[in-house]
């Protein structure tokens, strides 16, 4: 006997006949003699909807009542897969986010969890049933109703996973789980069969989005492994865990993010102070500022790039360009048509020369690289966008396939 978490995403049961096989597969679980608490997502573009409703009323509307609103999604997913589960014969329970003890904080529209009470829904599989909770929410101190940021039914589940000591967390999507690369652009990129937390998180900030990224972190900081698979096709999915950095592989995927822009400050004052100037600015308005180059500063002054999400760009622009005449730097240009390329893995760690083996497969490609930036685990190059799909493909094949 087993305690089993599983996560169902909005694109896993998105219609009612979608509802019914979940429901069978939830059913099936449990009858090989494991108790079950299933975590779901609102149907489909649910979620979507709803704020599309709210911002015909407002466009800022009060974050207190989105989160009320935001709710009902799962809420209705819970109501339905519950039918579901007892017409196969099991009895069900379902709990909205409040009522399953997710205690956060009241930050609205992203609340943090700060601890799971889960003695009812250890009391309820106790008495066999199976447990169906709302993912996506939980209650603040104030005791009013909020939501986890966009994708926090993952989070849900990792931390419920985490305050009933399951044997397993199981998220089930609409992929067969982590792959080496994007499947839909590198026909040979292969499923992972496991992969650490580090690199998922890297993965994440790189363009290829599986998961949650809060929800990756919590699992990390508890150390709550969990294993990401498809809903439809049967197949072992990738696990995620603490990996050893013996075992892991040198670079164990290649990811492409085409939503970045670059903007470049030419001539900037080279003297302290300037460029906290120009990031706390940004920092202040909400902009995440990814890759950072200053090329070495020459008769008093040095050229300043940076990239930020592409839809930030006239925001950034805007912001930019008032610091710039304030401290008189000769002109601004922003770039749209650039793409970071990225390498991640944990093994590089201990490997020498991997960022020259990328640096050499890009030029031997003709492929020019503008920026570069590294972590432990991983490195990315900016790219020219029309060179982003020709870096990922030698890349991979440089990397994974020939390996
Ligand atoms: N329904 C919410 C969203 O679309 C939460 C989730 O799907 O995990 O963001
Ligand atoms: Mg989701």
């Amino acid at each position: 006997m087993a305690i089993i978490v599983q996560k169902y995403g909005g694109s896993s049961i998105s219609d009612i006949e979608k509802i019914k096989f979940v429901a069978k597969k939830v059913v099936e679980r449990k009858r090989q003699g494991n108790k079950i608490v299933v975590v779901v997502s609102a149907m489909g573009k649910t979620t979507d909807n709803l704020i599309s409703l709210a911002k015909q009323i407002s466009s800022f509307p009060p974050e207190r009542e989105l989160d009320l609103l935001l709710s009902t999604g799962e809420i209705v997913s819970v109501a339905l897969l519950c039918m579901a589960i007892e017409n196969y014969g099991e009895q069900a329970e379902g709990f909205p986010g409040y009522f399953a003890g997710i205690k956060t904080d009241a930050l609205h529209t992203k609340a943090r969890i700060q601890k799971i009470e889960p003695s009812k829904i250890i009391e309820e599989i106790e008495k066999d049933k199976i447990v169906v909770v709302a993912g996506f929410q939980g209650i603040s101190s104030e005791n009013a109703i909020t939501t986890l940021g966009r994708g926090g039914s993952d989070l849900t589940a990792i931390a419920i996973a985490g305050a009933i000591k399951a044997d397993i967390c199981e998220i089930y999507t609409d992929v067969e789980g982590i792959f080496t690369s994007d499947p839909n652009r590198i026909k040979k990129a292969k499923l992972i069969p496991f992969i650490s937390y580090e690199e998922l998180l890297e993965m994440a900030s790189s363009g290829a989005k599986v998961m949650q990224s809060r929800a990756v972190e919590f699992a990390k900081k508890y150390k709550i492994p969990f294993i990401v698979k498809s809903t439809f096709k049967d197949g072992e999915g990738t696990m995620v865990k603490e990996i050893e950095l013996k075992e892991g592989a040198v670079v164990s995927s290649v990811a492409i993010d085409e939503n970045q822009a670059k903007i470049s400050i030419f001539r900037v004052p080279d003297r302290p102070g300037i460029a906290g100037k120009i990031f706390s600015a940004l920092g202040q308005a909400g902009i995440n500022v990814d890759m950072i180059v200053q090329n070495v500063g020459r008769d008093g002054f040095a050229d300043l790039s940076f990239t930020v999400n592409i839809n930030e760009i006239e925001k950034t622009k805007n912001i930019v360009e008032k610091i710039a005449k304030e401290i008189e730097a000769e002109k601004i240009i922003t770039d749209p048509d650039i793409c970071k390329i990225s390498i991640i893995g944990i093994g590089m760690m201990n490997q020498p020369g991997v960022a020259g083996r990328m640096f050499s497969c890009l030029g031997k490609n003709g492929i020019n690289i503008e920026m570069i930036s590294t972590s432990e685990i991983k490195i990315s190059c900016v790219v020219r966008k029309k060179d982003g799909e020709k870096a990922l493909i030698e890349l991979h094949k440089e990397f994974i396939e020939n390996k």
